[in-house]
């Protein structure tokens, strides 16, 4: 059995973190790759390593002295080596990133320091190897993942070592160029290390025991999700409800490698484990809401527009045609409706709804502001009849107006367009009526 365990920045945040780290770690022999990433918060209002380093880097940019910053820097790691009792010294790596911001290394060199010092205290506590990211890691010069050669530098590295700290966050490019990924991806490089050993299982090691069924700032104390499929965490996530980061599901996903969400803080607790497909039955019938707000829906209106062949094709190459990506379509007989992200879609509004008079000569075209949408998930929907009924008649019950309704065919999602004055009692009343009043 192997595993590949990846901790987030507030688990490796304090000798104290380290400390519960290890002992993790080391209840079990499987637990042999580990990915960490930078420091993180301390408590509510720290900084973490990663912001200071790009603030230190910016300074540096602009010809400020950062010794002051860096030297916090470098308390930060200094805490964590003297509170683990180490005989680690990191003067020489501090000299050189100094050496190497000063020659303009570029912002993500700056980042991805924060994981490579991590990398190498937690390497030395557990008396693992460090292997540096910047060797098994690779991106193309456009800034994407090379996914081809980092799968087999991964794997010809990682075969003949038993234990070993891969820092997340970073890889390079041909010529050594250190580049990252975006921010939260630690996530990735764990995975893409899980990969590459073909691991048993992909554990990630965070602040919470977990998915939770619904947005704590909404729902308090909400029920955690104990499993739940790739496909529904992408809808999900898609929704808003954030905790892995979004591309870190693609490499084990296609090797069908579970990832297990875990707790640094209460490893007691199961977490929620995110599988490819699973016969386990969900505790409730759905398994998790997630609503964004922020949306804008233009209803495009013209008799007859069923029998129009090319109707749909070409509002929507009106759309394509402003660089606007459309989030959801829901139609009738002579109306379709695209809903789009407002932010992004203002600015066009007037291009697009005269392209859409050119292009196909609607009857009417009306447009609805400042919708939120909730995405009710669950594998569990499809076997359970009367779900959709449930949610209308929650929602009539709480008085909100449903404006928007579309369900895919797979039965895993009902999105439910409300007003976003009314997003928060549409959750509470989903959430009361699947999960509190089942509990
Ligand atoms: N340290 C990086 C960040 O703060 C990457 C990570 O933690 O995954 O975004």
């Amino acid at each position: 059995m192997k595993k590949v365990v990846k901790f987030g920045g507030s688990s490796l945040a304090s000798a104290e973190q380290f400390k519960k780290v290890a002992a993790i770690i080391k209840a079990e022999e499987s637990r042999r790759y580990v990915v960490p990433s930078a420091p993180g918060k301390r408590f509510a209002d720290d900084t973490k390593v990663t912001d200071m380093l790009y603030q230190c880097y910016d300074l540096a940019e602009k010809g400020g002295d950062i010794k002051p910053l860096l030297d916090k820097i470098e308390s930060r790691y200094h805490e964590i080596i003297l509170g683990l009792g180490l005989k680690l010294n990191l003067d020489g790596e501090f000299k050189v990133i100094a050496e190497q911001f000063a020659a303009g290394a570029g912002r993500d060199y700056a980042a991805s320091r924060g994981e490579y010092l991590n990398g190498i205290v937690l390497a030395n506590y557990l008396g693992f190897e460090f292997v540096d990211a910047a060797e098994v890691i690779f991106f193309h010069a456009n800034g994407t993942l090379n996914v081809d050669k980092t799968d087999k530098m991964l794997h010809e590295c990682l075969k003949s070592r038993e234990y070993a700290v891969i820092p997340g966050f970073y890889g390079s490019l041909d010529d050594g160029t250190i580049r990252t990924f975006s921010r939260g991806g630690s996530d990735v490089t764990g995975s893409l290390v899980a990969r590459a050993i073909h691991a048993d299982m992909y554990e990630n090691w965070t602040d919470v025991s977990g998915f939770l069924v619904a947005d704590p700032r909404i729902i308090s104390n909400p029920e955690v999700i104990e499993s739940i499929t790739y496909r529904e965490l992408r809808e999900l996530s898609y929704m808003g409800a954030g905790v892995l980061h979004e591309e870190a599901i693609f490499p084990v996903r296609k090797e069908g490698i579970p990832i297990n969400i875990r707790n640094t803080n209460a490893p007691e607790e199961k977490g929620t484990l995110i599988v490819e497909s699973t016969c386990r039955k969900p505790r409730f019938t759905i398994t998790g809401i997630a609503g964004r707000k922020g949306f804008a829906a233009i209803n495009v209106d013209k008799d007859m527009m069923n029998s129009e062949i090319g109707f749909g094709r070409k509002v929507l190459s009106v759309f394509e045609e402003n660089g606007l990506s459309f989030e959801h379509m829901p139609s009738g007989i002579d109306t379709m409706t695209i809903v789009v992200q407002q932010a992004e879609f203002v600015e066009k509004e007037q291009q697009v709804i005269a392209g859409i008079h050119r292009a196909v000569q609607p009857d009417i075209i009306e447009m609805e502001s400042d919708l939120a949408l909730i995405a009710v998930v669950g594998r569990g929907m499809k076997a359970t009849r009367g779900t959709v009924g449930r949610i209308f008649s929650a929602l009539a019950h709480a008085r909100v107006n449903v404006k928007m309704i579309d369900q895919g065919s797979s039965e895993l999602n009902v999105i439910v367009g409300v007003k976003s004055c009314d997003f928060e009692t549409a959750i509470r009343a989903i959430y009361d009526i699947f999960v509190t009043s089942q509990l």
